[in-house]
């Protein structure tokens, strides 16, 4: 018989570059998904939630084989039954895929979603970077007018200021296929001879994707970059009649933006309009909080009808860590009317009855059931911002009565159990009408 070996369990802890959000924090995230809501109804887009997993084709047809999402931070996997999957590094080609999937071509264009959702991508951890991180965004599909660029670029600037965030966009046009090849081989000519002082994937991405080499975060490869010829420069008239329009809008509205020249953005798909949204006093293109950009022809890479779209993601993670540098709070949420509590153990059952009732009558009620002193009681009332607190002991429930204390003034009174719906109804609305 084999003996049993004694092991020391070690501990099992989070996986690297992932993040607990705890209770204290979620305030931060409810604080910004309202934001998010609110633009939402406000600019008429609707909720979509597409799944974390897709087939690895689908990114890499769209974000494109070549970038660092695709070629090195995705998490790819063959399952049992043989598919190649991903877990999905952003949301657009999900969204996109589901719009050619589910016949959104035939509903009124643009077709406004809006997603909340986890992201995946084996990025190096370190603030405000994550294996798992959250992205908001906003995508307007099948609408070519500049306005709708300029749009969508205000929500992202209207959601970031309305939680106290002062941000600037970085803009840039990336032209339209035909002016953006003849751009590229003028670039390869500009990179020709200074080949030797470019990184290692610079170097590669010269002959694939030379693109990529303005949005190189390496020292040496970024002052090139900035020397460089630049797109604006070669762009169509009708890339540059577009771009001059979006940037109108922008003036109208009083979004403040910076022309940048170096904005590429990390994936492929980007047509026309592409920018990145960065704190005010922080466009050395460190940790964007966000970007965004035109896809026209992202619908027919997926093998659907060309249709010009446009849209933004944010980084929830990234945003909450400059809320937090710029020391913005976010309301605590105290949102209780009444708290039920309860002395002896006969009275706890009849508390705990009142409670369920008052729940279901939709009254803004909480409790602490477990605990027993009525002091213990009253602080977590006060914590939850209570109104009222109602008291029952061995006497109240003799008497068919039940305590209520007023929380502000600490006043109490007897009331009837059978009336105490109706008299914390009468007292929440006045002083609902006094505050
Ligand atoms: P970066 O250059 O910082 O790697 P990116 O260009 O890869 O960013 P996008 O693909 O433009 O990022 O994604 C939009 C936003 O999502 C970013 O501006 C950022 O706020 C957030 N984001 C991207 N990657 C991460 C990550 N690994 N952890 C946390 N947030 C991220
Ligand atoms: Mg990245």
């Amino acid at each position: 018989m084999a003996t049993k070996k004694k092991t020391k369990k070690t501990q099992i802890q989070l996986v690297k570059g992932m993040k607990d959000i705890l209770p204290d924090e979620q305030l931060y995230w409810q604080a910004i998904k309202e934001k998010v809501f609110k633009a939402a109804r406000d600019y008429g887009f609707s909720r979509i939630d597409t799944p974390a997993v897709e087939f690895t084709n689908l990114f890499k047809r769209t974000v494109g084989e070549d970038t660092d999402i695709v070629s090195k931070e995705m998490y790819s996997f063959v399952t049992p039954g043989g598919d190649k999957l991903s877990l999905r590094p952003e949301n657009t080609a999900g969204v996109v895929r589901a719009y050619i999937e589910h016949g959104m071509l035939n509903l009124p264009q643009p077709v406004k979603l809006f997603y909340v959702g986890p992201q995946f991508r084996h990025d190096k951890p370190q603030a405000g970077r994550y294996r798992q991180f959250w992205q908001f965004g906003f995508e307007a599909i099948g609408d070519d007018d500049p306005v709708i660029d300029a749009q969508v670029i205000a929500i992202s600037y209207n959601i970031l200021k309305e939680l106290g965030l002062e941000t600037e966009v970085q803009i840039n046009s990336v032209g339209d296929k035909e002016s953006r090849s003849a751009y590229m081989k003028i670039l390869k000519q500009y990179y020709q001879d200074k080949k030797k002082d470019l990184c290692v994937d610079c170097k590669k991405r010269l002959t694939k994707n030379p693109l990529r080499l303005l949005d190189c975060k390496v020292a040496k490869c970024r002052e090139l970059a900035l020397e460089a010829p630049q797109m604006v420069d070669h762009l169509s008239d009708d890339a540059k009649d577009h771009f001059m329009a979006v940037l109108e809008y922008l003036d109208e509205m009083e979004v403040k933006y910076n022309l940048d020249p170096t904005i590429v953005r990390g994936l492929d798909y980007y047509t026309r309009t592409a920018w990145e949204i960065v704190e005010l006093g922080n466009e050395g293109k460190l940790q964007a909080l966000g970007g965004g950009g035109r896809y026209d022809d992202l619908a027919e890479l997926l093998g659907g009808r060309p249709t010009p779209a446009v849209g933004f993601a944010m980084g929830m993670e990234r945003i909450i860590l400059k809320m937090q540098e710029n020391k913005i709070e976010v309301p605590k949420i105290k949102d209780y009317d009444v708290f039920v509590a309860q002395l002896g153990i006969e009275a706890r059952k009849k508390a705990m009855k009142l409670f369920e009732e008052l729940r279901e009558d939709d009254f803004r009620v909480t409790e602490s059931m477990s605990k027993k002193g009525l002091k213990d009681q009253m602080d977590i009332a006060n914590k939850r911002g209570a109104k009222y607190t109602l008291i029952m002991g061995q006497k109240e429930i003799s008497d068919g009565t039940v305590l209520i204390r007023d929380m502000e003034s600490g006043v109490q009174e007897i009331i009837d159990y059978k009336k105490v719906k109706n008299e914390l109804r009468k007292r929440l609305e006045k002083k609902n009408q006094d505050a």
